[in-house]
């Protein structure tokens, strides 16, 4: 039963709704609710749904396996990654670049709602096989020009809808700034993250055994979340999964 306050603040919102109709924050039209996107703009993005690869998330054309089991690109099968899993809620490509975009850059961030639903949707069995989950961490350097993270700001709105997890968004720390990935090929992008993140020290007693989700924007090549991995894996985590809003698939 919804109390006195909770009624005055559904009031308020419905007034400034009929007042000031909520707008999709990347198109401008008209939608039912602050935070949505508008359904032009929301039939372009492509979800993705099984089939995929069991570790990497990149979606199959049709089932490989008829028998329904799980099964593994031919890339993860070449050169496993370090993580364990990795589940992506939607294709990184031209329909969904500028919805990322502003969320990374332009202070869209009413639109955290609904991407840790659809992150949520696709990594549900990761997150209730977890014990910790932290973003993939940006040096204090960049913090402050950007004034947040995005994807500490995910990862907090994640876990508020699971008991079982700590949210712990200082986990991991970067302690040199690095170019930025964009432009490089993929062994560039792995040497130019390799030593740059570290477990913060006071939580190296914490995670001894322990399956950690660690949360990203958008995955490209999946250099920095293996580094994370890799050194979360040393400091005797057990499971690392990866959850994204998006992936890149060539
Ligand atoms: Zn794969």
């Amino acid at each position: 039963m919804p109390n006195i306050v909770t009624k005055v603040k559904i009031l308020a919102l419905r007034t400034i709704d009929i007042i000031l109709p909520p707008k999709c924050v990347l198109t401008g039209q008209r939608v039912d609710k602050i935070g949505t996107i508008s359904h032009g703009y929301w039939q372009n993005i492509s979800f993705i749904d099984e089939p995929y690869c069991d570790i990497c998330s990149v979606p199959f054309d049709f089932h490989l396996d008829l028998t329904g089991d799980p099964t593994i690109c031919g890339n993860c099968l070449s050169t496993p990654p370090t993580f364990d899993k990795l589940r992506t809620a939607i294709i990184y490509d031209e329909n969904s670049k500028s919805m990322v975009l502003a969320f990374k850059y332009a202070d869209k961030l009413v639109l955290k709602n609904i991407f840790s639903n659809w992150i949520i949707r696709a990594g549900n069995d990761l997150l209730n096989d977890s014990d910790i989950i932290a973003p993939v961490p940006l040096h204090r350097k960049r913090l402050w020009q950007r004034r947040y993270n995005q994807s500490a700001i995910l990862a907090k709105e994640v876990a508020k809808n699971f008991t079982n997890l700590k949210y712990c968004p200082q986990l991991l720390k970067r302690i040199k700034t690095t170019p930025p990935q964009r432009g490089l090929s993929k062994q560039e992008r792995i040497n130019n993250v390799k030593n740059t993140i570290k477990v913060k020290e006071k939580y190296l007693n914490d995670i001894s055994g322990k399956n950690i989700c660690i949360v990203d924007d958008v995955y490209t090549s999946g250099a920095t979340i293996n580094e994370c991995a890799k050194i979360l894996k040393k400091a005797g985590a057990k499971n690392i999964y990866a959850l994204t809003l998006a992936r890149v698939v060539l």
